[in-house]
């Protein structure tokens, strides 16, 4: 075990200074979901194996050579786009556009290129894809194009590995915990019909704007009244529009939000208990509604035979290792977990302090240290893909 370890970190640490520098390269020319294009190229180049194959329009899977023959492979997925957030940092190499890494995945794709270039020259039981996955951060998903597109089955992969940069984390942490993990997710939009007029004579009108305001308490009511609160649901609105004059009762007002449930067994319950919300609630206030639902991203769902062998690994390399780390939080990775696929997604933490930015925060920057940790969350998961029984 020790001597495996051993020679994986130290093929990385040489590949550290390459993968820094691409780091730098891809954080200063961010590219938004679905145009893509030009961080693939770079990131390819930097692996250096060949042009990969594309997958899902702008994303690339390159096989690795010097691994394995037979055996299922095991996928390393790194996502490759940027976020429209304009980059407040003030490093020399920040993004100078309206888009910036503001969700680590620099840091990833760079841990990705020193695992690729470190794989070469480490035994490794089972052939590796890296996977370089356009569109997380966007719906319909990158992770879904990929599995649809049915590359992962011609290229036998039964294992799907990622790692997120976290700083609700503590630093130094990383975790690899069994079951969900991350949240699926539903968005929904509400548009409230009434009758609108002058702000004077209320009892001649339908408010709308009443009605929605009271929809958007009523909601909450769905997380703490609807579903078991052993395993929880969150249910936000991060949208209100209505109205354009101080003393005018509008028509309509709309309103646009995410449902986030734990279980998937939930789901049902809980759209049915929207809905029900949704249409009562406006019909208490003599309006009508018109309810559209959007699904995006399953629980994320970590392969429990995985996770304990990669926690086995990060032990042995000393990282201090997290049992608890889950979050409402989502993505995409979840449509790689179930299937064709396990899959486990590992957590590397930044430092959970006050005022420290957050995911998607305008200065959230973590610092080139993380591209080493979480290339070793990549290798104690691949390890672990290597070592425990496929499903
Ligand atoms: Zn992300």
């Amino acid at each position: 075990m020790t001597d495996l370890w051993t020679r994986w970190t130290r093929a990385i640490d040489d590949e550290l200074p390459a993968a820094v520098a691409l780091r730098h390269a891809v954080h200063a020319d961010p590219r938004g979901s679905g145009d893509e294009e030009d961080t693939a190229r770079l990131v390819t180049a930097a692996i250096g194996a060949g042009d990969g194959i594309r997958v899902a329009k702008t994303g690339r899977a390159i096989p690795l050579p010097g691994a394995a023959a037979d055996g299922p492979a095991v996928a390393l997925r790194a996502e490759l786009d940027a976020l429209p957030v304009t980059e407040r940092t003030g490093v020399p190499w920040a993004s100078e556009t309206d888009l910036m890494h503001a969700c680590g995945h620099d840091v990833h794709l760079a841990a990705l290129v020193a695992v690729a270039r470190a794989a070469v020259r480490v035994e490794v039981p089972r052939p590796i894809l890296a996977l370089l996955q356009p569109r997380e951060e966007t719906s319909p998903s990158g992770a879904l194009d990929v599995v649809e597109s049915g590359l992962l089955a011609e290229h036998r992969v039964d294992t799907v590995i990622g790692a997120h940069v976290q700083p609700r984390l503590a630093d130094g942490a990383v975790s690899a915990v069994p079951g969900p993990v991350n949240a699926s997710t539903d968005e929904f939009e509400v548009v409230l019909h009434g009758q609108g007029g002058h702000a004077g004579y209320p009892h001649m009108l339908r408010d709308p704007i009443l009605a929605l305001s009271q929809l958007v308490v009523s909601l909450q009511q769905l997380a703490s009244r609807r579903i078991d609160p052993v395993f929880g649901a969150v249910c936000s609105v991060g949208r209100i529009q209505a109205g354009t004059a101080a003393n005018v009762v509008p028509n309509s007002a709309s309103a646009a939000g995410s449902l986030r449930l734990m279980r998937a067994e939930d789901r049902e319950r809980a759209l049915e208990a929207l809905a029900q919300i949704v249409h009562g609630t406006a019909a208490a206030h003599g309006c009508t509604a018109e309810l559209r639902i959007s699904p995006c991203e399953p629980v994320l769902h970590n392969d429990p035979a995985l996770a304990a062998a990669a926690q086995r690994w990060l032990v042995h390399s000393g990282a201090r290792v997290d049992h608890e780390f889950r979050s409402f939080g989502a993505d995409d990775f979840a449509h790689y977990c179930g299937g064709e696929t396990r899959g486990l997604m590992l957590f590397v933490g930044l430092g959970d302090t006050a005022g420290a930015p957050s995911l998607h925060d305008e200065v959230f920057l973590p610092g080139d240290d993380a591209v080493t940790r979480v290339a070793h969350a990549l290798v104690a998961g691949y390890l672990a893909a290597t070592e425990a029984e496929s499903r």
